[in-house]
Formats: C-alpha cells, sequence, structure tokens
C-alpha cells in the first residue's frame, strides 16, 4: 500500500519525474521512471522538497488487540489481583504444590466444593486474592506468548531440593526472563533425604537468580508440598511482590483476557475458561473469542458458583459460544452485539482461509505438556 512508482510520486508532488530521479541520484540511489519506491525513499524525497508525508492510518475493525490496547486513563486503574503460573522440571512437584495450595486455602465448604477443575484458581492470603493458573505452566507461555497473550503476572519456579536444577528450570527460568515477570523460587521437597537448597541457590546463580543472604534479590522459599510446609510463606511472598509491582485494571470497561482452556460439552456446548485481565465480564455480554463469538449465557467461578460478573484477575468458565476457541485466543466484549458478530464472523470467515492453505501448522496441543 505505501508504495508508488517514481512517476506516481512524482505527479503527486506536482513535479517532473526527472526532478525526482535527480534527487534519487543526489542521495546515491538510482532509479527508472516506473520503478516502485519504499516507503522510506518516498519519506526521503518528500522531505527533500519540504512536503510532510501523512500516513494513512487504516485500523482494522477486526484485529482484537485495537480493542485489548486501548489505554485507560490512570484514574481509572485500581488493583488487581495477580495472576500466578507455577513452572519447572517434571516431577519437582509442580501439580502437588498447585494441589495442596488449593485444598489448605479454598474454604472446604464452599459450593460445589473443590471438585470443580476450571483451569484456574483464586485463593486469599490476609485478604489479598491471588489467582493460580492451573494450566500447564510452560504451556501457559510458550503457547500463549507465542500468540502475544501475557496472562502471568508472576512465576513461580520449583526446583526440587533433592534434585537440583535441571533442563526444564532452565526452560522456565528462561520464559520468565522473555515476559519480563518476577521471579519466585520454590524449594521444595524440604522434607526428603538429601534435600541441599543451597546447592539449588548455587545452582541457581549462573542464572542469576542470587538469594538475598549471597547478596542478591531474588525470593526463595523453602517448600514441602506433600507435608503443605511452608505454603503461607510462598503466599506471603507472592503478595508481597504483588504490592510492590502493583498490578492494575480498569474494572469499568469492557472486558477483555485471555482463553485458558476450552472444550465441547455434551450437553452445555461450547464450554471456555475465560482469565478476565482488564474490564468486568458479565452474563449477556457480547464477544468476540479467537475465531468465535457469542454470548454469555452462563458464567462459573472457580469454585463451581453461578456468577453474573467476573473482575479483573478472574477466572470464570463460560458457555454461549457459537465454538470451542483454543487456549491463548484473547477475548473482547462488545457493547453492541452486531458487532461483536461482524468481528466474529469476519475472523471466522478468515481463519477458514487462512487454515486451508497451511496444512503444517502445528496445533497447539502438540506443545502443550501436562503438568
Ligand atoms: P510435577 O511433575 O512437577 O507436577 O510433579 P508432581 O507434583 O507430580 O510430583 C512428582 C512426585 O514428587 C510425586 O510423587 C509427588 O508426590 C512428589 N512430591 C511432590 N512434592 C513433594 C514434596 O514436597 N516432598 C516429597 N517428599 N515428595 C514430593
Ligand atoms: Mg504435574
Amino acid at each position: 500500500s505505501g508504495s508508488l512508482t517514481v512517476a506516481e510520486l512524482a505527479e503527486k508532488l506536482n513535479k517532473d519525474s526527472s526532478e525526482i530521479i535527480k534527487k534519487l541520484m543526489s542521495l546515491g540511489v538510482m532509479a527508472t521512471k516506473n520503478q516502485d519506491l519504499d516507503a522510506d525513499s518516498i519519506e526521503l524525497i518528500c522531505g527533500e522538497f519540504n512536503v510532510e508525508v501523512e500516513e494513512e492510518v487504516v485500523v482494522d475493525e477486526t484485529d482484537l488487540d485495537v480493542y485489548i490496547n486501548e489505554e485507560d486513563a490512570p484514574e481509572n486503574l485500581q488493583i488487581r489481583p495477580s495472576v500466578v503460573t507455577i513452572m519447572g522440571h517434571v516431577d519437582h512437584g509442580k501439580t502437588t504444590l498447585l494441589d495442596t495450595i488449593r485444598k489448605t486455602k479454598v474454604t472446604e465448604g464452599e459450593a460445589g466444593g473443590i471438585t470443580q477443575h476450571i483451569g484456574a484458581y483464586q485463593v486469599e492470603e490476609n485478604g489479598k486474592p491471588i489467582t493460580f493458573l492451573d494450566t500447564p505452566g510452560h504451556a501457559a507461555f510458550t503457547s500463549m506468548r507465542s500468540r502475544g497473550a501475557q496472562v502471568t503476572d508472576i512465576a513461580i519456579i520449583v526446583v526440587a531440593a533433592d534434585d537440583g536444577v535441571m533442563p526444564q528450570t532452565v526452560e522456565a527460568i528462561n520464559h520468565a526472563k522473555a515476559a519480563e515477570v518476577p521471579i519466585i523460587v520454590a524449594v521444595n521437597k524440604m522434607d526428603k533425604e538429601g534435600a541441599n537448597p543451597d546447592r539449588v541457590k548455587q545452582e541457581l546463580m549462573e542464572y542469576e537468580l542470587v538469594p538475598e543472604e549471597f547478596g542478591g534479590e531474588t525470593i526463595f522459599v523453602h517448600l514441602s508440598a506433600v507435608k503443605g510446609e511452608g505454603i503461607d510463606d510462598l503466599l506471603e511472598m507472592i503478595v508481597l511482590v504483588s504490592e510492590v509491582e502493583e498490578f492494575k485494571a480498569n474494572p469499568n470497561r469492557a472486558a477483555t483476557g485471555t482463553v485458558i482452556e476450552a472444550q465441547l460439552d455434551k450437553g452445555r456446548g461450547s464450554v471456555a475458561t475465560l482469565l478476565v485481565q482488564n474490564g468486568t465480564l458479565n452474563v449477556g455480554d457480547s464477544l468476540v473469542v479467537g475465531n468465535t463469538f457469542g454470548r454469555v449465557r452462563a458464567m462459573v467461578n472457580d469454585i463451581g458458583r453461578r456468577v453474573k460478573t467476573a473482575p479483573p484477575s478472574t477466572p470464570v468458565e463460560i458457555t454461549g459460544l457459537s465454538d470451542v476457541p483454543e487456549a491463548g485466543d484473547r477475548f473482547v466484549v462488545f457493547e453492541d452485539e452486531k458487532k461483536a458478530r461482524s468481528v466474529g464472523e469476519a475472523r471466522q470467515q478468515r481463519k477458514i482461509v487462512e487454515n486451508r492453505g497451511d496444512n503444517t501448522k502445528v496445533s497447539l496441543d502438540d506443545l502443550f505438556e501436562q503438568i
């Protein structure tokens, strides 16, 4: 779109082609009359003739980033819960840790109980809510980030004290660093014979994760996920980091966020767990989710309770979408139902076209690993 031939540019500038060619030569560019000029050359030439180039800004209404990136005035921002992902080498205790936190912190008497699994849950530490992503931590980073979605505020890197730093530990550190999120190191399996937290600390120095006792700034917490020891320390540290970072969102706008997981349910149709990242999601809202769209028919929170609204950093399971989106897809609520439909249909259409020529695409599931 930004390209013009020498002759076309000459006409726009009310000059003769030869004048343009001369100017180009003086800039060290040899060109002919019918040659295409790139945007940089056009700007250079215009500069030479003292003409300002007005860039045409075309807003692609089907690009969800346009809505997601709409900035909020600072006075509309409020503190929101942090969203935490647990990563680390296989068998170092990620699943056990997530289960232990959930069991010890979600009140047993709550309706729906703790059997509900929606891919994320919220707990409270000293009255401060924390959202944990219960999905494969590495996948949350790799697949979601490759789609431009960043869902995590804080990364917990679990290292088994009897095993030390392993390849996936390093991978996890790299993901967290690439995402520029604060890291808390959880040295797990402290109950085990052969547990050697000092060795873990030594090994992590190589990756610039230096504990305070060695003059660094990285927070280390000692845990036994199976015995439930150190869980409160970990949660306290998460709250501490959250207070320093001051994660914020605007609860008073149309919601945007990311799909944590989704599947087709025989009775309920498309069921998707969404993490609300900005705004507040309401039952009845019209939304576009990845390449699908719909209206929020029903919304269930992480303890299986029906809710009508979901503020920032809340995970909820929704029904009402026309198709099943993918983990990592972003969603945007539109106040205008017709607009949601037209954007959704355009995206659905485009996806069909994109998929036709693309048989080599790796499915997101291929990238997922079980935690
Ligand atoms: P993941 O692969 O990182 O999710 O690891 P898991 O949570 O599945 O744990 C792997 C194994 O380590 C399981 O047998 C757990 O019971 C065990 N494990 C996890 N945390 C601890 C711990 O704190 N102490 C001990 N002794 N074993 C643990
Ligand atoms: Mg696991």
